[in-house]
């Protein structure tokens, strides 16, 4: 067969839309260890996550059984609204990098939200919804979740409130417009409609709030009404699950025109955009089927797989949460303040962790001057302003592509752009005023995240 030309943009019809998710947990040769009651040490029963998330999504969190889950017709409708989400050939990036390597991009901003975390609110609203729930609630520090919940919680008609950590509220004001224009209650956090609100503005009265004390609230505010549940962006499995769409995509849009990736490429704050995008690939791999070689970037100044413990860990810093076994910096480890590039979160879904650990996937730590070069370069090049987080897989990408270069190998080289940056401005501000600089936290910075690690047996 003659080889076809690739087109720039792979688009898929609505018909070849994946039908389902891909649950990669079902293949994986080691399970992560279970999330850990905090109080009684056990493993979390359904019944122990009941009270604060929607039993579809627990369900799904606990299901390591069966590979293929169905995405509900009322959801692929939802994503059709935006997806399939297009496969880019970077032939633009590779002829100014002049690289014999071939570069694909999965783009995911091309919704409102600007970012994939619709592909997960939308199903975590739809779940809520079907069970008869009147409201969620969620906490976001950037912004780009609190935007995709409230689209889908718009969409499929349920009362959403979001606890805006008060800085960002302040800096990013038109997040919360958009927020608000779908219907959404925005309040900065902390406030007084919680207790745990009450009790750090007591403590701290001028704080600017953070993200731990924005779960703390929204957590609390689903546990004491019984119509409401919490919703969460990233981490857990079921999100990683139903980012899984991406990979799916990649995977029947690659296959249609016979191409093989010989490196997958995504950023992780969380974890769950690169859980999705490697989802089926991963599996291959781990069936014998392929050798890709799986790259996760994180920053430099926020290094939970490079640089991080393998540990039982609170998700959040107020320590409300079940532990979690995953590579972390300790539930209390903030970046730097000087760090803008986002991807902030201190540990890492406890999917890619395990991946990790079985050294099935490499990781990459960047600094966030580079990423912002990388960033500006794809700007110019391949015209997508590219969302901060994205911009870390651009650089190593990149990085990559300019290495085949040197070697003369064509290697196939696929990443994932997970979002735009046009609320990210301040950042970029900072970059081309040249006052952005790197700050790379000292082992001394690290010991004193990990000091923040439950002292529990499984930790010892
Ligand atoms: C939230 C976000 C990320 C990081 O989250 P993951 O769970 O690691 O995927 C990356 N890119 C964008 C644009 C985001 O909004």
């Amino acid at each position: 067969m003659a080889k076809q030309t690739i087109p720039y943009k792979i688009y898929l019809s609505e018909d070849e839309m994946p039908k389902v998710w891909y649950n990669l947990k079902a293949v994986m040769n080691r399970k992560h260890p279970p999330f850990l009651n905090p109080a009684t040490l056990n493993p979390c029963s359904a019944d122990d996550l009941r009270p604060v998330f929607c039993d579809e999504c627990i369900e799904q969190e606990l299901n390591d059984r069966d590979l293929y889950i169905e995405i509900p017709e009322e959801i692929r409708n939802f994503y059709k609204m935006y997806r399939p989400s297009p496969l880019v050939r970077a032939y633009c990036l590779e002829k100014a990098l002049d690289t014999p390597a071939e570069i694909y991009y999965k783009f995911e901003g091309n919704n409102t939200s600007g970012s994939h975390k619709l592909n997960s609110a939308a199903a975590q609203a739809y779940y809520a919804k079907k069970q008869g729930l009147k409201s969620i609630t969620t906490e976001t520090g950037a912004g780009q979740w609190g935007t995709a919940l409230s689209m889908a919680a718009a969409y499929f008609g349920l009362d959403l409130t979001v606890y805006m950590v008060k800085v960002s509220s302040e800096q990013k004001p038109y997040r919360k417009e958009v927020m608000r224009t779908y219907g959404a209650k925005v309040i900065p956090s902390p406030s007084d409609t919680t207790a745990a609100g009450r009790k750090i503005l007591e403590e701290f009265p001028g704080t600017g709030g953070s993200l731990g004390c924005a779960i703390s609230e929204a957590v609390e505010r689903a546990v004491t009404s019984d119509s409401c549940r919490y919703v969460l962006g990233s981490v857990l499995d079921h999100v990683v699950l139903h980012q899984s769409v991406i990979g799916q995509e990649c995977k029947i849009a690659m296959d249609k025109y016979g191409i093989q990736p010989d490196m997958i490429i995504g950023c992780c704050g969380g974890g769950s955009n690169f859980g999705g995008l490697i989802a089926p690939f991963m599996g291959g791999k781990i069936a014998g089927k392929n050798n890709i070689d799986f790259i996760g970037v994180e920053p430099a100044s926020c290094p939970s797989l490079t640089r991080g413990k393998y540990a039982y860990d609170f998700c959040d810093s107020a320590k409300t949460t079940p532990l979690a076994k995953m590579y972390t910096l300790g539930c209390e480890f903030m970046p730097s303040a000087n760090h803008s590039g986002g991807l902030r979160y201190h540990g890492m879904s406890p999917i890619v962790s395990e991946l990790y650990h079985d050294k099935y996937m490499r990781a990459v730590a960047v600094e966030q001057t580079k990423v912002f070069e990388a960033a500006e370069k794809f700007a110019r090049t391949e015209g997508i302003l590219p969302a901060p987080e994205s911009s870390h897989a651009i650089r190593v990408a990149m990085d990559e592509a300019l290495r085949c270069k040197e070697t003369g190998e064509k290697k196939t080289i696929l990443f994932g752009l997970t979002g735009t940056g046009y609320f990210d401005m301040a950042a970029y501000k900072a970059y081309n005023d040249g006052t952005m600089t790197d700050y790379i936290p000292t082992d001394e910075d690290l010991r004193r995240g990990f000091a923040s690690l439950p002292d529990i047996p499984q930790n010892r």
